[in-house]
C-alpha cells in the first residue's frame, strides 16, 4: 500500500480507485467476489456487500483498511465517499477494467469536483515484482503442477479421451491442495494438438499421436502454468526433430532471461532458434507472459515488446509449433528472474516421452 501511494503521487493523483479483484486481494488480502478499494493519502476503504460482513474484516485485519458494507452499488457508494471529501481531487481509475456504464455511474455519484485519470496499471506493475513470500508460494504451485504431470504420464495412452485426462488432472490438483485449475486445462491429441487453445473433447487419444498437456493450478492464490507434449507410440523422426527444435527454442529463451533484458529480446531468442529449423512460421503466439495471482500478467514476452524485465518477475517460457492437420508441440516452464540468474520453478522432465 505504501509503494502504491508513492506511485499515485508520481501519477499526480490524490487517490486511486481499485476495482480489479486480484489487485484488491494483493493490496489488502480480501478474496471475496465483490469489492471496490479506495486508497487515499492516509486512508483506505474497502466497499463490499453484506455477504462479506464477517469475512472482509477478518481478511483485511492488520492492513489499516476500513471495511464499509455497502447498501447500494459499490461504485455508487465509493463515488459518494469521494463527493463527501473536501475540495477538488484527481482520482486514478482503471479504464481497462471498468465498463462504460460503471464509469458513468461512478462519475455521477462522485460529482464534478472529482477529476478522473488513468491509473496506468499502477497496481499491476507492483504485482509484477514478487517478494520472497510470493516467490515461495509460486514455487509450491509450480511443484504441485509438476507432480500432477508426473502422475498423468502413467495414464496417457491410446483409447483414453482428452477430457478424461483433463478431469484426472484437475482431481489430482485438488487432492494436492489446489483451489482448482488456474485456467481451463488443455489436453489436445493428434490434429487437435495443432490448436494452441484447444478445449478437451470426448475424442479418444489415438495411437501415434502427439498430446499437448497445458495445465495450471491455483495454490493459496498463486497460479502455475506448465505445458508438456508427449507422443503415444514411437514418434517418426520428423516429429522428434520438431520436438527438439521447440526445446532448443525454449532453452534459448530461458537463456536470454535476465533482469534488465527487454521482453521482446527473449521472444526473439525463441523465434531465432525456430527459424534455424525452418519452423518460424509455425510459431503463432508469444513466447510467454507474467504469472502470479492471475495466470496472465505483465510482463508479456511478445514480439518487439520494449518493457524491461526486472528481478522478481515470474514469467512463462512457452514456444510452440503447430502444423495444421498433423499436430502441435509446446513446452512451457515457469521461471523466476532473480538479481543473480534465474530459477526454473516447474520441474517435470522435458525429455521427449514416448508413452
Ligand atoms: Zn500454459
Ligand atoms: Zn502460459
Amino acid at each position: 500500500m505504501e509503494r502504491l501511494r508513492i506511485r499515485i503521487l508520481g501519477l499526480r493523483g490524490d487517490a486511486i480507485l481499485v476495482t480489479h479483484l486480484p489487485n484488491i486481494a494483493y493490496l489488502c488480502g480480501f478474496t471475496g467476489s465483490s469489492g471496490v478499494l479506495l486508497v487515499g493519502p492516509d486512508t483506505a476503504t474497502l466497499f463490499t456487500d453484506g455477504r462479506y460482513a464477517i469475512q472482509a474484516p477478518e481478511e483485511v485485519a492488520g492492513t489499516r483498511v476500513r471495511v464499509r458494507i455497502a447498501k447500494r452499488g459499490l461504485l455508487s457508494e465509493a463515488g459518494a465517499a469521494l463527493r463527501a471529501s473536501r475540495g477538488r481531487q484527481r482520482v486514478l481509475f482503471p479504464p481497462s477494467k471498468i465498463s462504460v456504464g460503471q464509469f458513468q455511474q461512478l462519475r455521477a455519484a462522485a460529482g464534478a469536483r472529482v477529476l478522473w485519470s488513468s491509473d496506468k496499471n499502477a497496481v499491476e506493475e507492483l504485482r509484477a515484482v514478487k517478494d520472497a513470500r510470493e516467490l515461495e508460494e509460486m514455487r509450491q504451485a509450480a511443484r504441485l503442477i509438476s507432480e500432477v504431470f508426473d502422475d498423468l504420464t502413467g495414464l496417457v495412452q491410446a483409447g483414453i479421451a482428452e477430457n478424461e485426462i483433463a478431469a484426472e488432472a484437475e482431481y489430482r490438483m485438488r487432492r494436492k491442495g489446489a483451489a482448482g485449475p488456474s485456467f481451463e486445462s488443455i489436453v489436445a491429441a493428434g490434429p487437435r494438438s495443432a490448436l494452441p487453445h484447444a478445449r478437451p473433447t470426448a475424442r479418444p487419444i489415438g495411437k501415434n499421436e502427439l498430446v499437448v498437456l497445458d495445465l495450471g493450478a491455483i495454490l493459496r492464490g498463486y497460479c502455475s502454468d506448465m505445458t508438456r507434449t508427449v507422443f503415444v507410440g514411437r514418434a517418426p523422426r520428423k516429429v522428434r526433430g520438431w520436438y527438439h527444435a521447440v526445446l532448443e527454442a525454449q532453452l534459448a529463451a530461458i537463456d536470454a532471461l535476465a533482469a534488465g533484458v527487454k521482453a521482446g529480446d527473449v521472444d526473439a531468442a525463441a523465434r531465432r532458434a525456430l527459424r534455424r529449423h525452418g519452423l518460424a512460421r509455425a510459431f503463432t503466439h508469444s513466447t510467454g507472459h507474467g504469472l502470479g495471482l492471475e495466470v496472465h500478467e505483465i510482463p508479456r514476452l511478445a514480439r518487439g515488446d520494449q518493457a524491461q524485465l526486472a528481478a522478481g518477475n515470474v514469467v512463462t517460457i512457452e514456444p510452440g509449433v503447430y502444423i495444421e492437420g498433423v499436430g502441435g508441440i509446446r513446452i512451457e516452464d515457469d521461471v523466476a528472474i532473480g538479481e543473480r540468474g534465474i530459477e526454473i520453478l516447474t520441474r517435470a522432465t522435458k525429455e521427449f516421452l514416448e508413452l
